[in-house]
């Protein structure tokens, strides 16, 4: 199928099947196909068809932009979950998850949490401290659509570490990270992906109703049974990053935000190099389920010793 028109100085042919005839008529066009952009050409001397890395000048530019329009989170709802990160890191100094679910017949957000087992291990000085979760994401009733997730990293800092992003790429939607739990109110950072591509959301009432104070007297107890805690084991597997899944690559360094009223991505899109947490703080990670697991992040210099059971 050929696509041309007054702007477009070189034809582009989609190539929609193998069989498609060479145009021999043409000078120079450029093939659309499942392998990429390619140029060719027809001379008198050579035909040609060579793979291209930009695509046609002529065509006009397009960002990536993700517009959220997902309901808010309730203010209690936020806050109970957060009184249940808060619980579970002073009573285990452990990580834990909730997911986020929209339930079509009640048209309300429903706060689902999976079993889960989180991984804590010990500084030399003998303080337990978080390393990993690791939940799988329940098969949810028809009435539920998963909505995103929300973990803690206990009082690290709010962000998403390398094993996050890994885990995240398959799961469209929101990912919440609470850190700094001992604080009031504690960090609280999103972002949201979709197609394996992240976006940072800044403005946080795009998707929280607000928060004022954590409410611990009212975590449903069994939230609190799905949650187990191990010893981290220096022989726990921590597989390489190279294992994770491809569309996990590169590229995907510096997410666009989403701000308030933003229909796309802030121009000055946040530097996750400057964003990242200092290595001492980045041992955080929470595994869920299908996507390969990513790399441990490194170690604190108060690290869990490398002799813990
Ligand atoms: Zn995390």
């Amino acid at each position: 199928m050929k696509c041309s028109g007054a702007h477009l100085l070189t034809p582009i042919y989609l190539k929609l099947d193998d069989a498609m005839p060479w145009p021999e008529q043409e000078r120079a066009f450029y093939v659309l196909s499942r392998d990429g952009l390619f140029l060719c050409r027809n001379t008198p001397f050579f035909r040609s068809c060579v793979p291209m890395g930009e695509f046609p000048s002529e065509l006009a530019g397009q960002a990536p932009f993700m517009k959220l329009s997902y309901p808010r989170i309730p203010r209690r709802l936020m806050e109970r979950v957060i009184g249940f990160f808060d619980l579970i890191g002073d009573r285990h100094a452990s990580e834990a998850a909730v997911l986020i679910a929209w339930n079509r017949a009640a048209n309300a957000i429903e706060i689902v949490v999976p079993d889960q087992v989180g991984l804590v291990g010990k500084t030399w000085s003998g303080k337990p401290y978080p390393i990993e979760l690791e939940y799988e994401v329940p098969a949810l009733p028809p009435h539920l659509a998963l909505l995103g997730d929300i973990h803690s990293h206990v009082d690290g800092p709010a962000y998403a570490s390398s094993m996050d992003r890994c885990d995240e790429v398959y799961r469209p939607g929101l990912h919440i990270v609470v850190g700094r739990i001992l604080d009031e109110p504690p960090q609280i950072h999103c972002e949201a992906t979709a197609d394996g591509y992240r976006f940072s959301v800044r403005d946080l009432s795009l998707i929280l109703e607000g928060y004022h104070r954590r409410r611990i007297d009212e975590v449903p107890p069994d939230w609190v049974a799905k949650v187990a805690v191990k010893p981290w084991s220096s022989t726990h597997q921590c597989d390489s990053p190279d294992k994770a899944g491809p569309a996990s690559g590169a590229a995907r360094t510096s997410p666009p935000s989403l701000g308030s009223g933003s229909s796309g991505p802030a121009p000055q899109a946040q530097d996750r190099a400057d964003a990242a947490p200092k290595p001492e703080e980045s041992a955080h990670g929470t595994r869920a389920s299908s996507p390969p697991p990513c790399s441990c992040g490194p170690m604190p210099d108060d690290a869990p010793s490398p002799s813990q059971p």
